[in-house]
């Protein structure tokens, strides 16, 4: 999965619409700063995307966009989307921008970590010792499975009744892909991934099983592999989520057990991910890394959005695209430590006081890098 430190290290800069360009300024500073510190430097291009995008060209996403990203070693992306082009045909939408390029760069597992900052745990919707200290990733394969299995569609009977079919589908090549990925990060973590599935009552879950035992066994034997139904893993993670490492299960599963996840931390604004694409021939791997929020067009230009999922992104770039451990752990720990010197947002702050401006956010982050180095 990892990349050669060294390579070249060209990234795509997408900060689109809403906050999204007020909370990848915040990255960029941290950028330049490994730049300017000779940490480490990056071939950067930045463009539009989304409704930025439609208002300059036309289109949310430009065919000259898209090659830049796929000839890219990682794209960091902010967010799209708002008002101004909800009335724009279907296909124009902003989110469309985002769409074609995970389906272009064959997106097809999604990391999502749930990571619980001492300094945050109270900020949890569960009890401070059932989260406190919470570091779990939930593995979703996102380009295939009942989103997009067919048949699908709505069909009128004989009788003039309607039924709705949507057909969950998995080929081995499918799951076998996905379930190396966790096997991968289990290695780098813990050691441990759980499938999670419904093999109890459909075929295709005994099939994930099947095939995930077979990867573990030929190529992981290192790694710990266990099995739960999804119902009680959503179940487990509200009780007892330490239990888990890394889970990787299916599209429809992991959308929701990922959200449930992520409740368990608090705060939208601190939520980042990542998408991997296939290996090439190098080992290498289209990767695409954003915060799981939106563009928050309600907070937008205010300078009061919430960097640290975006800048969180950014850490997950430098860990699973260039294998930069210890940049990534930087960065990482000095989130960790300007949140436990009292640095909050509006969305972190306690309800009567309040939050710092995204810059400021931006600032004690960077002063925190800065005293580490
Ligand atoms: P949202 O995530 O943008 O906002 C939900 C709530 O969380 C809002 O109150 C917002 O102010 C707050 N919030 C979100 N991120 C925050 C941050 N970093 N700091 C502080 N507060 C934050 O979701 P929404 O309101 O449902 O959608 C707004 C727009 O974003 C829509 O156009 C939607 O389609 C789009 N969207 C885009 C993406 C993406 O780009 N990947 C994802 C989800 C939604």
């Amino acid at each position: 999965m990892a990349q050669t430190r060294g390579a070249n290290r060209k990234v795509l800069v997408l900060p689109g619409d809403g906050i999204g360009p007020e909370i990848m300024r915040e990255v960029l500073r941290i950028v330049h700063f490994f730049d300017r510190r000779h940490i480490a430097s990056f071939d950067i291009s930045e463009d539009l995307v989304g409704g930025a995008a439609y208002d300059a060209h036309g289109t949310p996403l430009t065919e000259a966009t898209l090659h830049e990203a796929l000839s890219s070693d990682a794209v960091l992306f902010g967010s799209v989307g708002g008002p101004k082009w909800e009335k724009l045909p279907f296909e124009l939408w902003p989110e469309r921008g985002l769409l074609r390029l995970r389906k272009e760069m064959d997106l097809f597992a999604n990391l999502r970590p749930a990571v619980v900052f001492d300094a945050l745990a109270d900020a949890s919707s569960l009890k401070r010792e059932i989260v406190a200290g919470l570091d779990l990733m939930i593995v979703r394969e996102l380009t295939g499975g009942i989103y997009f299995g067919e048949p699908r569609g709505i069909e009128t009977l004989s009788d003039g009744t309607r039924r709705g079919i949507n057909t969950e589908v998995y080929s081995e090549e499918e799951i076998e892909r996905v379930a190396r990925v966790a096997c991968e990060l289990a290695k780098k973590r813990r050691g441990r991934v759980c499938e999670v599935d419904k093999a109890n009552v459909m075929e295709s879950g005994g099939l994930w099983r099947e095939v995930a035992q077979r990867v573990r066994d030929s190529d992981y034997p290192d790694v710990e592999l266990s099995f739960m139904y999804a119902d009680n893993c959503a179940m487990q993670l509200v009780r007892n989520p330490k239990q888990f490492d890394v889970i990787v299960t299916s599209n429809l599963f992991g959308d929701i057990l990922s959200d449930c996840a992520a409740m368990l931390t608090g705060s939208l604004g601190m939520l980042p991910s990542a998408s991997l694409g296939p290996a090439d021939a190098s080992g290498r791997r289209k990767a695409l890394y954003e915060p799981v929020h939106g563009s928050a067009p309600d907070i937008a230009g205010k300078d009061v959005a919430n960097p640290l999922a975006c800048i969180l992104s950014f850490a997950m770039m430098l860990r699973y695209s260039f294998d930069m451990t210890e940049e990534a752990d930087l960065v990482e720990n000095a989130v960790r430590r300007a949140l436990a010197a009292g640095a909050r947002t509006n969305d972190l702050a306690a309800p009567d006081a309040a939050g710092i401006s995204t810059r400021a956010m931006g600032d004690a982050v960077l002063r925190e890098i800065e005293k580490a180095v």
